[in-house]
């Protein structure tokens, strides 16, 4: 494994003050890096919109490229399997759960019958395609969000400063967030800041030569999935070591 960084990139924590705490659909958290590549794919996405031009829309048929992110890179296998210096999100004071919230939803009668010229006398909400659903949504309580990485701390706050909330059903008020801050740490020791989370366990995932480069770490097992943003798609998918459980 071997850490290859741009000038100005030092030892990085990132961390997001909640205003009460965040859904996840994974049992991990969410990465910095991926934070990170969708916020400059929106960016890319509002020029293309503001200057005429087409954007090519994220595609589950195409290799995803890579972004450059103001992040170092770990040289991973090093045969295509490099990774962003950083890990996924870290919860601290953290509120013993699990917290599972649920959340249903029901078909509109009103805007159906709008919608179409034919609608059946009665549209069962017990099964088909328009049945009512109830559906647990889980939830880590915490005051703040921590990652670790390697990168740039100007560019890196640049880029978090406009996202306001993160995680699932943003839109029900869910992973509010207060601020943002990053603190740069010279002197630590930048292959643990690319892997590991502040208890030591892995902190994202990681190509089976980093953690023999890292030691005797805890890891939340093995999996496939992938080592860089877009995370889970079917390009990026391959056998790696999966982070600590640290969320919920
Ligand atoms: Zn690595």
């Amino acid at each position: 494994m071997i850490l290859q960084s741009a000038a100005g990139m030092v030892p990085l924590v990132v961390r997001a003050r909640m205003a009460a705490g965040v859904a996840h659909g994974v049992p991990w958290g969410i990465s910095l890096d991926g934070l990170l590549a969708s916020e400059i794919r929106e960016n890319t996405k509002a020029a293309a919109r503001v200057a005429g031009i087409d954007y090519t829309p994220y595609s589950l048929d195409a290799v995803p490229e890579d972004l450059d992110l103001p992040l170092a890179r770990c040289s991973g296998d090093g045969d295509g399997g490099w990774h962003w210096a950083a890990t996924f999100a870290y919860p601290e004071d953290e509120v013993p759960g699990p917290h599972v919230q649920y959340w249903s939803a029901r078909p509109d009668q009103q805007a159906m019958d709008q919608m179409s010229a034919q609608l059946p006398a009665l549209v069962s909400e017990r099964q088909g395609r328009y049945r009512s659903r109830v559906m647990p949504l889980p939830l880590t309580v915490c005051r703040n969000l921590v990652w670790r990485a390697v990168g740039d701390p100007i560019a890196v706050a640049e880029l978090l400063a406009p996202i306001m909330s993160i995680g699932k059903k943003r839109g029900a008020g869910h992973g509010h967030i207060l601020s943002w801050e990053i603190t740069e740490h010279q002197n630590a020791d930048p292959s643990e800041f690319a892997h590991l989370h502040p208890d030591g366990s892995l902190g994202r995932t990681a190509p089976a030569s980093c953690l023999h480069d890292l030691g005797d770490v805890h890891t939340g097992g093995e999996g496939q999935m992938g080592l860089r943003p877009p995370y889970m798609h079917p390009a990026r998918r391959c056998r790696v070591a999966l982070p600590e459980n640290g969320m919920g």
